[in-house]
This record gives C-alpha cells, structure tokens and sequence, in this order.
C-alpha cells in the first residue's frame, strides 16, 4: 500500500510495541515479567475516581474547551506557580492535553517544521525523534556518556548547534537515564538557549518522581529562562494515572495559543471526565501526600533493584536518582537487541533494549512494578545472566 510521505520515516513506539509483545505473550499463558513500558502500578488515587464518577453522573455530555476545562488550568497554574519559581502563571499559559505525548506533538509542530534542527540528548525517550521528525523538521542527537552520569555537556551543543537549530529537548529526571540535571547545567543551559534563540521543550514528567529532594530542580526555577521554556508534565507519572490520558504544557500564552488552535483541529482536547480526574487530584489537600507516598515506595523498589543487580558479571549498574528505570549497561556486548531478545524468550522478562534510546549496549528495567512482579523480575535477570 502507498502511505504519504509525511510517515515515510515513521515507526511504532517501540516502549509500547514490546510492552504489548509481551502482554501478548502473557495472555498466552506464557510466563512473562514485563520490566518494558514505564507504567506506574500504583491504583488510581480514590479521590480522582470519585471525581469521575461524581462528572459522570452529572449528566455532561458535551465537548469540553478545546484547551481544558478552566477549572483544571486554573488548578495546573497554581501547582505549577506553587513547586516552582517560575512565578505568577496564568490559565491561559496552561494548555491541557491527551497526555505530555500530545502536548511535545503540539509543542513541536507548533515551533518547528522542515529546514529546522532540534536537538535530542542521547539517551532519549524515542518518541522525541517520531515527534520532531513528523513535523519536518531534522533531529540532531547529542551525545552523552554513561561515565559522566550521561551529563549533557554545553560544548557537545555548541558543536552540533547550526543556523538552522531552533529547540533543545530537555528531560530531568531523565528516561532512561534516571539522571537528574542540577542546577549548575540548568543554568547553564538556559543561558546558551537564551543566547542562541532556542526554545526548550521541557519534558518534566518525572519531576516528582525525585529521590534527591521532594521534586527534581527544574529549568522554571531559573531565573529568565520562561520566556523560550515550554514545561511539559502531567498526571501520568506522579500520580500513577497514564492510562487516564492527561497531560499539559506551561508557556508563553502566545504559543499557547497556536498549539491550541492545533489541538483545535486534531483531538478538540482532552476527555471531559479524565480532565476532571486529574482537577481533582491536583486541587486536592492530599495532592502531595500522594506523590510523595509514591515516590517513597518507588525509592525503596530502586534500592531493592540496585542491590539485586549489582555484582552481577556482565552488567553495570548506576544509581538513578530520579524517575522509574534503571539503565544498566551491559559490560560484554553493545548488542543489546539481542540480549533483550534472549532475555525475554529464555529469561522470561521484557526489557527496553539501549538501541530504542539510541545508546545501544544498555537494558531499561522498569522498577514501577508490584514488589512481588519485581522481586520475581530480579531473580530472572540474575538468573539469566549468571
Ligand atoms: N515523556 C516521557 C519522558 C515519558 O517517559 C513518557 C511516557 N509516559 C511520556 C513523555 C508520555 O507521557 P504521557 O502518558 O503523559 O503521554
Ligand atoms: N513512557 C513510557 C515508557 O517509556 C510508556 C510508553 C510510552 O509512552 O512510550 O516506557
């Protein structure tokens, strides 16, 4: 069949394509730990579902504004005005969307088309590269490395940076790498940003999900940076609701607008009864005691997960200190493709291989699993790889 030439490069999100190989294989009756997509295993917190229904039964049918409901943009401005200081945000700095993916989709298509170059830190979430290659535009990797805690270095920009460079992304703490940026290279990077006329896109979706402080420092709390800064965050993460499908974007009420306009034409925004889910949530007395409980028992499944694996011939392990995976570098081979495979057909666990982040030679294991799945995942690995 003849596709248009707008997916000529395109390829399924290969998070999502192993995750449902190995769902499949489960339903199968096939024994299958899946480590793959980085899903949060936590339950809806009570006082969304409450929310939802309470909407339901209201009886609303209708569309919901294109850019959320104001009660939500509202509540995403003061969250966002509260953890960080990025100062007074306004509703309409706020865009709500079907999850941060559509909104790094709005956000891209919005600024870049064909001729631009944005740039992407390896290790990347792939979709970035779907993302920027869909509007036209050209990514351009930057390298980083495992030694160096995969720290984006101000030169390795500077080298690849050309006339044509429009966007940085950014993703602190980090997936896979579960690196969190401190507040040196934010600076850092805001400044050559600045400098150079380049927008961030600010992927800050594991922002609460922080070992090292109550949240991860982000690039709003930079003196001047907001004015080139799209922060992109959601629900689906710190508070374990991916599959609710919220998501937004903080900028400048101009781009705001555009992406809006977009949404407009694609999705006409987000379901009614998910936005008002994730209002309740985010509006709620308990909202950081719910993060915060879950970032606890995820620290402690990290240090349960280090611990299983490190020592193990083969494998190199670093302490992430953010986020839900762990990128571990495996010290014999940079096929990791291969070994993912062998993992998953002889070990009976389904990982991330390195070469879908563009690093090849590591594995991401999700450790947002239940502590049975987890322990149970861990022996297969060490098994595996003794
Ligand atoms: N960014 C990163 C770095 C992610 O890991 C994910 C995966 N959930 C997303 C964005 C997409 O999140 P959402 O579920 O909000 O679309
Ligand atoms: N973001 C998760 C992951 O990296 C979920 C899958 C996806 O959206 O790509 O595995």
């Amino acid at each position: 069949m003849r596709f248009s030439t707008n997916i000529a490069s395109l390829v399924p999100s290969a998070t999502l394509a192993i995750s449902a190989r190995a769902k499949r294989m489960q339903a199968a009756g096939e024994s299958v730990i899946d480590l793959s997509a980085g899903e949060p295993s936590f339950p809806t917190p009570e006082v969304a579902i409450e929310a939802c229904v309470e909407f339901a039964r209201s009886g609303h049918s209708g569309y919901p504004p294109t850019p959320g409901i104001p009660e939500l943009r509202s509540a995403v401005a003061a969250y966002v005005s509260s953890t960080t200081a990025m100062g007074e945000v306004e509703p309409d700095n706020v865009l709500v969307s079907a999850g941060v993916k559509q909104a790094l989709f709005n956000a891209s298509f919005c600024l870049f088309g064909p001729g631009d170059e944005v740039l992407v830190p390896a290790p990347y979430w792939p979709s970035y590269l779907a993302i920027v290659s869909l509007t036209g535009a050209t990514p351009v990797v930057v390298p980083t490395d495992f030694g160096s805690g995969f720290r984006l270095q101000i030169g390795e920009l500077e080298r690849l940076r050309s006339p044509a460079t429009r966007g940085l992304f950014l993703n602190s703490p980090g997936n896979p790498s579960g690196e969190v940026y401190d507040r040196d290279l934010l600076e850092q990077l805001a400044g050559w940003a600045a400098e150079n006329d380049i927008w961030i896109i600010s992927d800050e979706i594991y922002r609460r999900l922080c070992y090292a402080g109550d949240s991860a420092t982000s690039i709003c709390d930079v003196p001047h940076a907001v004015e080139r800064v799209l922060h992109l965050d959601g629900i689906s993460k710190a508070f374990s609701m991916p599959g609710w499908r919220i998501g937004y974007t903080v900028g400048p009420s101009e781009v705001i607008g555009k992406m809006s306009a977009l949404q407009s034409q694609t999705t006409s925004g987000a379901v009614a009864a998910a936005q008002h889910a994730a209002l309740a949530v985010l509006a709620s007395p308990e909202r950081d005691d719910i993060v915060l409980g879950f970032r606890d028992i995820l620290r402690r499944r990290r240090d349960v997960a280090v611990e299983a694996l490190n020592g193990i011939p083969g494998l190199e392990v670093r302490v992430p200190s953010g986020a839900i995976y762990l990128y571990v570098r495996l010290t014999s081979t940079s096929d990791s493709m291969a070994v993912a495979e062998r993992l998953l057909v002889e070990g009976g666990v389904a990982s991330i291989p390195g070469e879908a982040f563009g690093t090849p030679g590591f594995l991401r294991l999700n450790y947002a699993v239940s502590d049975e799945e987890l322990k149970e995942g861990l022996a297969r690995v060490r098994g595996f790889f003794s």
